[in-house]
């Protein structure tokens, strides 16, 4: 049977769950009983992302490289041990690269596959990063996509579109607004979206529209 809850819709299946849920539970039941995975290592692993891996750790990789010349070029040179100076990495962040915005060029990182991303760093993808209609227009339609985003670049940036691998995982390192010199670090990372590092979004305070920019 089919009916409108207050705020969604869904079909039962002799249950609360929606059917990705059921499809979920049907596996995890299946593999348990199989005996290839232990439900409290899927408890703990799922609580990881939820609670302590996430974008904030992307933030401060950028405030750091914003303010921090030394490590911005160790960051763009080779980004997995200059990521790991900040005591961040592990699993899908093996071989980071990074990829820096200047006002020439503007990068947007995509998995055109399926939905390889940075989660040491960035957490778990959003659901737009994972569905096909991103995933295939990132590639046609760069700058399409971008202004959905709410994102307009002066037609002189170049959009550099990345595809994310299971070997090779994207972040960028967006373009430090204007007006924040002297912040401190943990103010900077307070400016930096999650979207902004994945190149579909920008920092807190740079206006999209050039006549906006400040001087
Ligand atoms: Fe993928």
């Amino acid at each position: 049977m089919s009916h409108r809850h207050a705020d969604h819709d869904h079909v039962h299946h002799g249950s609360d769950l929606t059917p990705i849920e059921a499809r979920v539970r049907a596996l995890e039941s299946l593999l348990t009983e199989k005996g290839y995975i232990d439900p409290a290592a899927l408890d703990a692993l799922v609580e990881l992302y939820e609670t302590k891996v996430g974008p904030h750790l992307g933030t401060r990789v950028v405030a750091r490289a914003w303010g921090d010349a030394a490590f911005r070029a160790r960051l763009l040179a080779d980004a997995t041990p200059a990521i790991a100076e900040l005591g961040i990495g592990g699993r899908g962040g093996e071989h980071m690269v990074v990829v820096e915005n200047t006002p020439g060029t503007h990068n947007l990182v995509v998995c055109t596959l399926c939905s390889c991303y940075p989660w040491p760093v960035l957490g778990l993808p959003p659901v737009w990063y994972k569905a096909p209609p991103y995933r295939a227009r990132a590639v046609i339609d760069p700058r399409g996509v971008l202004a959905e985003f709410g994102v307009t670049l002066p037609e002189t940036t170049r959009i550099t579109v990345w595809d994310s691998t299971a070997e090779t995982r994207y972040m960028v390192l967006p373009m430090r607004p204007a007006g924040t010199e002297g912040f401190s670090e943990a103010a900077l990372a307070a400016l930096v979206t999650r979207d902004s590092m994945i190149g579909t979004g920008l920092p807190e305070g740079i206006p999209t529209e050039p006549a906006g920019r400040p001087a």
